[in-house]
């Protein structure tokens, strides 16, 4: 068995509840409203996986799928200035493929294998994993099939994750069901999207949401290692912080 890594967050307090960062070798999934930062620690993850081994990093290539358009090389640039990384090469490390629609999706986790097996790659993000399923497939009618897709899809992340030892981070949202949300009232509340099939994908979940003023919390679900912990966190413009 290949050795497991973790890639720190860039926030002392989200690592000490993962216990290190995000694992390679399996799926971690964030979920919350939007603004609570889901693509900015997507950001700093990209980060992060660069670095030298002994700062939290995993020394690799990153891949990002990137279905809402919300990639930004600047980001980027600011973030590995933070944390001492030329921004230019930090970028270019970064392999960033837009999605379209929800084939091209999956179509694109295929292609990446070809630049998997260079065993350069530690780190693939999937921003987001829902976006495109969700207008793909609309209607009620239509709920069958999209977790039918949905589920190729998943097998591959968790195939990838596994044969190439990479960490896969992808992010989610969360129903917006108003009658959900009155009868649990509270961020404990709030669902991921995509029923069990990303339920059962997902070897770590972590819900996030808004805290006092300009803080985030983020809540460990479910994990196989990790105990049920919170960690308030806040964004910077060097990325995730304390
Ligand atoms: P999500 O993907 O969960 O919808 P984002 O990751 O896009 O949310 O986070 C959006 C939040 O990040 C906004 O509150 C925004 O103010 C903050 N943000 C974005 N860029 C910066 C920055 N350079 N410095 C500080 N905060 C930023
Ligand atoms: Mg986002």
């Amino acid at each position: 068995r290949k050795r497991c890594f973790r890639i720190s967050t860039g926030s002392k307090q989200w690592d000490s509840i993962l216990l290190g960062g995000f694992q390679s070798g399996s799926i971690s999934e964030v979920f919350g409203e939007f603004r609570c930062g889901k693509t900015q620690l997507a950001h700093t993850l990209a980060v992060m996986a660069q670095m030298p081994k002994d700062r939290g990093g995993a020394e690799g290539k990153v891949a990002w799928i990137d279905t809402e358009g919300t990639h930004r090389p600047e980001r980027i640039m600011q973030i590995a200035e933070r944390f001492g990384l030329d921004p230019h090469t930090t970028i270019e490390n970064i392999l960033c493929v837009r999605a379209e629609n929800s084939d091209m999706q999956h179509e694109v986790l295929c292609q990446l294998a070809e630049y998997f097996v260079t065993g350069e790659y530690r780190l693939l993000i999937v921003d987001s994993l829902m976006a495109l399923f969700r207008v793909d497939y609309i209607g009620r009618g239509e709920l069958n099939e999209r977790q039918q897709k949905l589920n190729q899809h998943l097998s591959k992340l968790c195939k990838t994750a596994e044969e190439f030892n990479i960490a896969v981070f992808m992010t989610n949202q969360v129903q917006s069901d108003p009658g959900a949300s009155a009868l649990f009232a509270g961020a404990d509340g709030r669902k991921p999207v995509g029923g069990h099939v990303v339920a059962h994908a997902s070897t770590t979940r972590i819900l996030l949401r808004k805290g006092r003023g300009e803080e985030r919390v983020a809540k460990i679900q479910d994990s196989p290692d990790c105990p049920e912990r919170e960690a308030t966190y806040i964004i910077t413009t060097g990325g995730i912080n304390d």
